[in-house]
């Protein structure tokens, strides 16, 4: 167990927005004392000289499969639409995945998490060749990397009624555990029979979990209001009407906003300004950083002339951590004692003021992943100083050694 004490730290938080010189005792996963200066009572203790500590960023939405797919042949014409973006590109490759492709995403994928100080993903995952066991492959992968998760399989009735049965089945054969828990995953009400769909709910029910579904992403997709809860999470909801966004933040769901995917897809720009409280952050599968997407949250509301001021992006920010306080049933995000201690150490020194009233200037304007030189995930370092532990590369040499073996 660790016994930790950091010292000299500045704790960071996005909202509300606080700026503060502190000490933070670890004990264990939990940080269980927070003062301006504590004394040692035997642990280890580190001197952080002033850097900035944030709690472990959450990405709200994210695909690890695509992880794989960076820089990969185009399709052979370009997709002129949404359907034909799923179509040419992420149905082909989410059909050639095979179960070693799927831990080799998720462990590169959660890597490149921990190194931008995300520690939790909320992933949606496909791989319609290799359905069963793909989930555990995802647990194995990201748990090299030292991340947590709140996994989902993609549930979808484009491959026929088999696949969708085993969607849902794969669900039941997970177990959730201190790092990993389940939602269950629904591609989109556009991909889903009505059938389907209420079996997504009653499985949800079942497993006493959220479903995780993409909705309104495009105008060709509606709003599955039959799945509706606190814990329902709704990727996307670009093109949902007034009345169909009250329904859905009536019922307590949670809104993720993916502004680069959204961008990149030419989807559309999703009603920011009307999105309740509950809206977090998401990547969508391109990369973790959440610094990163905070940025074009807070750029595109302002190409867009929406009123979405930068306070507000930081408000989505600590959503997220209250997304996942929610599935993992601990607190998340305060720095406070009895957080889980998932944090970030920031080599943050800005050549102006940072206070809690120009915290939103900071996210926009300088704080950046590249800063983040140190990682824990409940009280571990995962990363530090900018290098994975040491087992983890080890581990991946002793693979390329057999691999080379096999080469000669
Ligand atoms: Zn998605």
């Amino acid at each position: 167990m660790t016994a930790l004490l950091l010292r000299n730290a500045v704790a960071v938080r996005w909202h509300p927005a606080s700026v503060e010189p502190v000490d933070l005792r670890i004990d264990g996963d939990t940080i269980v004392e927070r003062a301006p200066k504590l004394s040692p009572r035997g642990e280890t203790v580190i001197d952080l000289e002033g850097r900035v500590v944030i709690a472990g960023m959450v990405c709200a939405h994210t695909h690890l499969y695509s992880t794989l797919a960076r820089g990969m042949p185009p399709p052979p014409r370009p997709p002129q639409n949404f359907r034909e973006i799923l179509e040419t590109i992420w149905w082909r490759v989410d059909r050639a995945l095979d179960l070693d492709m799927v831990e080799a995403s998720a462990a590169t994928g959660a890597l490149d998490a921990v190194a931008c100080g995300t520690t939790t993903l909320f992933d949606h995952h496909a791989s319609p060749s290799a359905i069963e066991g793909s989930l555990e492959r995802l647990r194995r992968g990201i748990t090299r990397a030292g991340a947590r998760a709140v996994l989902c399989y993609e549930v979808t009735d484009r491959g026929g009624p088999d696949e969708a049965r085993r969607g849902l089945a794969e669900h039941r054969a997970f177990l959730p555990d201190a790092r990993f828990r389940l939602a269950v995953g629904a591609h989109a009400s556009f991909t889903l029979e009505e059938s389907t769909l209420a079996q997504c709910g009653e499985l949800a029910r079942e497993l006493d979990t959220g479903v995780h579904i993409h909705v309104a992403e495009d105008p060709l997709d509606t709003a599955p209001t039959r799945i509706y809860g606190p814990r329902t999470i709704l990727a996307h909801a670009v093109h949902l009407s007034a009345d169909e966004l009250r329904a859905a933040s009536e019922a307590g769901c949670w809104f993720v906003h993916n502004p680069r995917s959204n961008m990149n897809n030419h989807v559309g720009y999703a009603p920011v300004a009307q999105f309740p409280a509950r809206t977090a952050l998401g990547t969508d599968g391109i990369g973790a950083d959440m610094f990163a997407e905070a940025r074009f949250a807070a750029f595109k509301a302002r190409d867009a002339g929406a009123d979405v001021p930068p306070e507000r992006v930081l408000r989505m920010l600590q959503a997220g951590h209250e997304l996942a306080s929610e599935y993992f049933g601990r607190p998340f995000g305060t720095l406070a004692p009895g957080s889980v201690a998932d944090l970030a150490i920031l080599d943050y020194d800005p050549p102006t003021p940072l206070t809690a009233e120009n915290l939103a200037g900071h996210l926009l304007f300088g704080m950046d992943a590249r800063h983040v030189s140190s990682v824990l995930v409940e009280g571990d370092f995962v990363l530090r100083e900018r290098r994975f532990p040491s087992a983890i590369m080890d581990g991946a040499r002793a693979q390329a050694r057999r691999l080379w073996q096999k080469l000669r």
